[in-house]
């Protein structure tokens, strides 16, 4: 079946050659030009991507990300922020709202569906992994889930698409210690268009994430050479 993705841009001429590049690419686009037609696009159906332009009338992007990360029916979607040139220095701002990956235009088709199939892949990848438990923390590899022990009884943790597969890999993967470029390797599948204090960013999330239950000390930093996640 064709995956879906919803393209959220005001521009009729970046809308229309991304709808075209989608097609071209076997992709099914759904097309909206602003904050509220993308709510009424996934309400008439959840998209397994969203491409999302930074600058939108209104509601700004990245206050959309940071509302759809909220949101139970949208927090694991993938979004794809569609960035001008000059805006990238906002790219961590991006990250912290939970964006997987960036586009920066003028971008070629190409360039496009390569990131579109990357990101597709990592959360497809997650899918098929299955259920860890470390510590007070379990993975629900099916359901896609995380459940925190606290006192005696599970609580459900909301975490973004990245946090989750960091999370994952960190905890099929205690106790040992890895560089930045190994998470990236790891976690990120090698791409080349993420740099590497992309990962700090993420392991702050996670340790935010981790907070509320008091288990953000299970991510551990080692000077000099990256970070551990450890049950003690
Ligand atoms: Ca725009």
């Amino acid at each position: 079946m064709q995956k879906r993705i919803l393209i959220v841009e005001d521009e009729p001429a970046i809308r229309d050659m991304v709808a075209f590049a989608l097609r071209k690419g076997e992709f099914e686009p759904v097309v909206a030009g602003d904050a509220r037609e993308a709510q009424s696009a996934i309400a008439d159906r959840v998209p397994d991507l969203i491409l999302l332009d930074w600058m939108l009338p209104g509601t700004s992007g990245l206050e959309l990300a940071r509302r759809w990360r909220r949101e139970s029916l949208t927090r694991e979607i993938p979004i794809i922020m569609l960035t001008a040139r000059g805006e990238e220095n906002d790219r961590v701002g991006g990250l912290e709202a939970g964006v997987d990956d960036y586009v920066v235009k003028p971008f070629s088709a190409r360039e496009l569906l390569a990131r579109i199939r990357a990101v597709l892949r990592r959360s497809r990848q997650d899918d098929e992994e299955g259920s860890v438990a470390v510590g007070p923390l379990r993975i629900d590899g099916a359901a896609h889930r995380v459940f925190a022990k606290v006192e005696g009884s599970e609580h459900p943790v909301q975490i973004g698409p990245t946090e989750y597969r960091l999370l994952h890999f960190f905890m099929t993967h205690a106790e040992r210690v890895y560089s930045r470029t190994q998470l990236l390797d790891h976690v990120w599948g090698g791409s080349v268009y993420v740099e590497e204090r992309t990962v700090d960013v993420h392991i702050r999330r996670l340790r935010k994430t981790l907070e509320p239950f008091a288990l953000d000390g299970m991510v551990q930093t080692v000077r000099g050479a990256g970070y551990r996640f450890s049950a003690s």
